[in-house]
């Protein structure tokens, strides 16, 4: 199996496009060429047909090339570069592993700045006979030849589109999102279509759009429906999430340390509803809200309309 990928060279691997040498030094996204894997597990959280009946086979790597301030991950997208290092082969074998208990995809959660390993991983697999569904589980921000390259070997896209709003995007740090997200959204969702389901109601490729409600920030949700409704239709699949929690927001952002109200995610969720979108993941905002903080392994809590 390939260990040096030159695509880390100089690497333009997202549109942060640092060009430096990775097997030298670490780029924007925190990581070197090395691996660095914060674990495999088997995730219930995910939309219904993603988890499905054992659980969504997921790595979360480590590092981060959009670097939300207020990431619910941060201890993994964030922190300096962590020793778990591991060789292609291990890689491969953890994958093999969550697929022996029972994964019912194989769930890359941030992948961009790690694309060539995935894309040498898949490719071992599909030919050991291996066909379980793939999933691309990114920010939004990627560059096009990367999920260009992406595209040949997943089959489900969890696409994040987090800012359509300037205003929101530049306060949260990352300005041009709004144009990256846009590109990469319309390829994706022209090159693999909307989510297809089987006989079971298990994913098997195509597309759900995500986005994360921000407290304040309810125009720039408002923006980002408008758009997917008058590009795409209300076919498409999105999932509106609500589980927005400021612990490890960054100081100095006072618009976004607090949690969602009822009445913000009701608003959104409301809009999609009178534009039509019959595919619409959402979730449970309960009462207690203090207490609405999932973590990696928490039943789904994703309702459908
Ligand atoms: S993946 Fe990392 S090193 Fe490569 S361009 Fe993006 S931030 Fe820079």
């Amino acid at each position: 199996m390939t260990e040096h990928f030159t695509e880390y060279e100089h690497c333009t691997l997202c549109p942060r496009n640092c060009g430096v040498n990775r097997y030298e030094k670490v780029g924007f996204c925190g990581e070197s060429a090395s691996l660095s894997i914060d674990s495999f597990l088997l995730h219930f959280g995910e939309e219904p047909p993603i988890t499905h009946r054992h659980g969504s086979g997921t790595v979360f790597f480590n590092g981060c090339s959009l670097r939300c301030p207020y990431c619910q991950n941060m201890q993994i997208s964030q922190q300096p570069v962590r020793p778990n290092v591991y060789t292609m082969e291990d890689f491969v074998s953890g994958l093999e592993r969550l697929i022996e208990q029972g994964a019912e995809n194989l769930n890359f959660v941030t992948p961009d700045h790690y694309l060539p390993h995935i894309i040498e991983a898949v490719k071992v697999l599909r030919k050991n006979g291996v066909d379980i569904p793939t999933v691309y589980n990114c920010s939004g921000y990627d560059t096009l030849d990367n999920l260009k390259a992406a595209a040949e070997v997943i089959d489900i896209f969890l696409f994040d589109y987090k800012y359509a709003d300037r205003e929101c995007a530049a306060y949260c740090g990352t300005p041009n999102y709004p144009d990256v997200v846009t590109k990469g959204l319309d390829f994706i969702l022209k090159k693999k279509g909307n989510l297809k389901l089987n006989d079971d109601g298990k994913a098997i490729s195509g597309t759900i759009v995500r986005h994360l409600v921000l407290p304040t920030f309810t125009e720039n949700s408002v923006e980002v429906l408008n758009n997917l409704y008058f590009d795409y239709g209300n076919d498409i699949t999105l999932s509106i999430m609500a589980q927005y929690d400021p612990k490890y927001l960054k100081p100095g952002l006072d618009r976004l340390n607090r949690r969602l109200t009822f009445a913000e995610y009701e608003e959104v969720v409301s809009l999609a509803d009178n534009l039509g979108f019959h595919n619409a993941y959402i979730q449970d905002l309960p009462a207690e809200q203090d207490e609405y903080t999932p973590d990696f392994t928490e039943k789904s809590n994703f309702g459908k309309f």
